[in-house]
């Protein structure tokens, strides 16, 4: 390689070589990385056919819980998208009509719940907020869809059946 001029040098050029100039140690250089790769295992995997396992602490789709008697255990508070940090959850809450007592925890409920999921960050804060333990962060990453109101995801959408696991709060 050529002498090179001071780096605090603002106005310095470049003595090239002859096969700098052509770019060859560059090339030897770039080969040589491309190379080293070909013996290592392959970090891409067949997607769809082979799918990732994702870490215990990644966040994707949420999931509203029922308690193990099937009862909502999300009582309308709120909380959760007060706590959002981009505005993604709706709820509007109301009292819950007398034939339906059975299936609440409380007299208030959600009557609607949506996840904007285009506006989520999956930062969780939500599930941190939530004073009953009603809705978590699942590792469910696949909910690509092709329309926008398709992931507006709604209560009847995000709630699961009783018997799914339940996590409590200390
Ligand atoms: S994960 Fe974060 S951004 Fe998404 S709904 Fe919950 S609080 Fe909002
Ligand atoms: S999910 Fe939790 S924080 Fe949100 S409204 Fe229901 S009970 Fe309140």
């Amino acid at each position: 390689m050529a002498k090179q001029p001071p780096q605090n040098d603002p106005f310095r050029k470049y003595n090239l070589t002859f096969a700098e100039r052509l770019y060859l140690p560059a090339i030897a250089k770039g080969m040589s990385v491309t190379l080293s790769h070909f013996f290592r295992k392959p970090v891409t995997i067949q997607y769809p056919e082979q799918r990732a396992e994702v870490s215990h602490r990644f966040r994707g789709r949420h999931t509203l819980k029922l308690d193990e008697f099937g009862r909502e255990r999300c009582v309308g508070c709120q909380m959760c998208e007060l706590a959002c940090p981009a505005d993604a959850i709706t709820i509007q809450a109301a009292e819950v009509p007398p034939e339906r007592r059975h299936l609440h925890l409380t007299e208030r409920y959600a009557a609607t719940y949506e996840i904007d999921l285009l506006r989520c960050i999956f930062c969780g804060m939500c599930e941190e907020a939530c004073p009953e333990a009603a809705i978590f962060l699942t590792p469910f990453y696949e909910f690509a869809d092709d329309s926008r109101e398709k992931l507006i995801y709604t209560k009847k959408m995000l709630t699961e059946k009783t018997g799914g696991p339940i996590f409590y709060k200390d």
